[in-house]
């Protein structure tokens, strides 16, 4: 009975499968087309080269036994301003989550980046000049702690990493092991990019990043991650605690990550009572004004030196910037939930006024509060706009912006540098290997935050990020799809030259996420999905596999054609109207539209009728028209005459060829 069930279904099948394929070869006449593409190579079925795993799920979560490493910091530190020194004493605590055991640490020293025989020297091209150097590290001694007994240990350097060979290994699922490292190192100056120090009317102005030796994430990737820092690939690091002391000259504020500690010992009374009142207050308070920075007053104490305690819990680093010259204002961050966070501006006299960094405070509450509300709820008491001349750089709670940027400028670096707090800081991506996922994704929302800032005020976002030519995004992006000299998006970080590293790691993977969000799943599917990844992988660290199947999932599509298209290749999408006619000749019966798909690439697509009476009439077709046809043939129901057809009436998709688009009906 079963067998001869099975046989009458499966027969069944097979005529209707045979009636069907017959139906369509008789009406499908465009096999004559030429076109370049080829829909089994777009839509593989093969795509994900690995199954889900108990570790990183097939629906892109963390699997039930995933796990991660802990590192937690504190560190003592000391500037001396005559000498240009940072001197610190670091405590790690690191714990092992891993199930192997580990005989060996790898930690990163990114302070010899600077050193001239470091391999960033020789990696972009843009190798610095011979006074442009540090001697990096320079590591007095390396301790484990054993019991009461702090023991010296073997290290090794090489470049920007160090080996720390343990005497026995640290076991798995929870062993760990405290380091203490001794160490001083030379702060770059102005060459130093986000390591600096420069001059102002009152002051110099020191920002201070990347300046302790910061643990490698272990994973079920790669191991141990030993990447060099060469400059262009940023970060991968575990998440913890840091508390941090910084002792300097008395009069130097510090604007820094995470919370003060010691507010009463670094700070004024007024000061304190000012901030006190920035904590309620949505309107930018001056904490210290310009006339106030060269007043000793403002300081609670003249001569020797203060000691700024700081803590920033579950984050994976902490910068600051340090100077005598810094106005420094503040402004409440309303949070979803009731929550509260603190949005604070250091800037120098040289930055003051409304026209620049007199709104730097302003402009940092409303990403946060948009961020916030959007996509995942800023974590951390504080967060800090510093004005220098790393020109933009972020770390967590801190970001370094031009102190000579002004207006939209100013605006949207902001924007972008703190959008980095969620992308790659709260969802610990690896920058270091994967671009796109730190500045890709921070782009896709920093291009939504500024439609929502004050109306519109600095909207669209068109900078050296996205549509640099202040066009059309989806038009602009077309000559870098089609130069066969850009490399793709999934590209080693380092690997990708200056000229392409805008269009590729920022500019392409955040459009591809508008396609994805306005043209692919729609902005409901599509936010659903991005807001389970984020939340899934907040403080984990995922993979670009992880984000891909997330997506798919929370999207409910197989979405692989458009990862492989877009992010795996440079295809290009060239959709061309072939034909657009009455049926029959008879204006009732409606217009029968041939498009062609003819280049590499497949999207959806509208098409949209422009009738004589003035009205219009859109039909949107799915990404499975390109499945099995390199051109279709298909009927829009109309019954008036029409002007015109339409492909992509939007102008919506980068499609490589938009004169082919339009046509007279016949
Ligand atoms: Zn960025």
């Amino acid at each position: 009975m079963k067998f001869r069930a099975t046989c009458i279904i499966l027969l069944s099948i097979f005529v209707i499968t045979a009636h069907a394929q017959r139906r369509r070869r008789r009406t499908s006449t465009n096999d004559t087309i030429t076109s370049n593409y080829e829909p089994a190579e777009l839509f593989s079925p093969m795509f994900y080269k690995d199954k889900g795993t108990e570790f990183h799920s097939a629906s892109g979560a963390p699997g039930p036994k995933y796990w991660q490493n802990r590192v937690d910091y504190s560190l003592d530190a000391a500037i001396d301003t005559v000498s240009k020194t940072l001197t610190c004493t670091e405590k790690i605590t690191y714990t092992n989550n891993s199930p192997d055991a580990l005989p060996f640490l790898w930690l990163q020293l990114d302070q010899n980046t600077y050193k001239p025989d470091a391999r960033s020297n020789f990696a972009t091209g843009f190798s610095p000049s011979p006074n442009q150097h540090t001697n990096g590290y320079e590591i007095a001694a390396v301790m484990i702690n054993r019991g009461d007994v702090m023991q010296h240990v073997d290290f090794v350097v090489s470049d920007t990493r160090m080996q720390i060979r343990l005497p026995k290994p640290i076991i798995p699922n929870g062993g760990g092991i405290t380091l203490i490292i001794k160490y001083k190192y030379v702060i770059p100056g102005n060459f130093g990019g986000r390591n600096d120090f420069f001059d102002t009317k009152n002051g110099k102005v020191y920002e201070i990043a990347q300046w302790f030796p910061r643990m490698c994430v272990y994973d079920d990737s790669h191991g141990w991650d030993t990447l060099p820092f060469l400059g262009p690939g940023e970060f991968y690091l575990e998440y913890g605690d840091i508390d941090y002391k910084v002792t300097l000259p008395s009069d130097m504020i510090i604007g820094g990550s995470g919370e003060l500690l010691n507010p009463a010992e670094v700070l004024t009374a007024k000061q304190i009572a000012r901030l006190n009142e920035a904590r309620n207050s949505d309107k930018t308070i001056m904490i210290r004004n310009a006339d106030e920075v060269t007043q000793a007053s403002s300081r609670p104490k003249t001569g020797g030196t203060l000691t700024w305690h700081f803590r920033m819990n579950n984050t994976r680093d902490v910068a600051f910037g340090a100077s005598r010259a810094y106005i420094w204002d503040a402004a409440r961050v309303n949070l979803p939930g009731g929550k509260k966070s603190l949005a604070m501006s250091v800037y120098p006299v040289e930055s003051e006024g409304n026209e620049a960094w007199g709104r730097a405070t302003e402009y940092l509450k409303k990403s946060m509060e948009y961020f916030s509300e959007k996509w995942f709820v800023y974590p951390y008491p504080v967060a800090v706009n510093e004005a220098g001349i790393a020109g933009g750089m972020e770390y967590p709670g801190i970001v370094f912006d031009g102190y000579t940027d002004k207006g939209g400028e100013l605006y949207w670096v902001t924007a972008h540098e703190i959008g980095h707090n969620w992308f790659p800081m709260i969802v610990g991506s690896n920058e270091r290997r994967y671009a796109f996922m730190d500045e890709g994704f921070n782009t896709f929302i920093d291009i939504y935050a500024a439609d929502a800032f004050n109306h519109g005020e600095f909207a669209p976002k068109r900078d050296g990020e996205y549509a640099p030519d202040k066009g059309n995004p989806a038009d602009e992006i077309v000559p870098t799809i089609a130069d066969p000299n850009a490399p793709i998006i999934i590209t080693a970080a380092d690997a990708v030259p200056e000229k392409y590293r805008h269009p590729i790691e920022y500019y392409k993977p955040a459009f591809g996420l508008v396609l994805l969000r306005e043209q692919i799943l729609g902005t409901d599917r599509f936010d659903y999905a991005f807001r389970n990844y984020i939340r899934n992988w907040a403080y984990k660290h995922p993979q670009p596999e992880d984000f891909f199947r997330s997506m798919d999932n929370g999207g409910g599509e197989d979405l692989s054609w458009f990862w492989n298209g877009w992010f795996y290749h440079n295809w290009s999408l060239e959709l061309a109207l072939i034909d657009a006619k009455y049926v029959n000749n008879d204006p009732k019966q409606g217009i029968q539209v041939t498009v062609a798909n003819k280049e590499q690439m497949a999207m959806p697509f509208a098409v949209e009728v422009k009738l004589k009476d003035g009205t219009k009439k859109r039909m949107n077709l799915p990404v499975e028209t390109w499945l099995q046809n390199k051109a279709i043939t298909f009927v829009i129901p109309t019954t008036t005459e029409a002007e015109s057809v339409t492909v992509d009436p939007d102008a919506a998709l980068p499609d490589m060829n938009r004169k082919n688009n339009t046509m007279a009906v016949k």
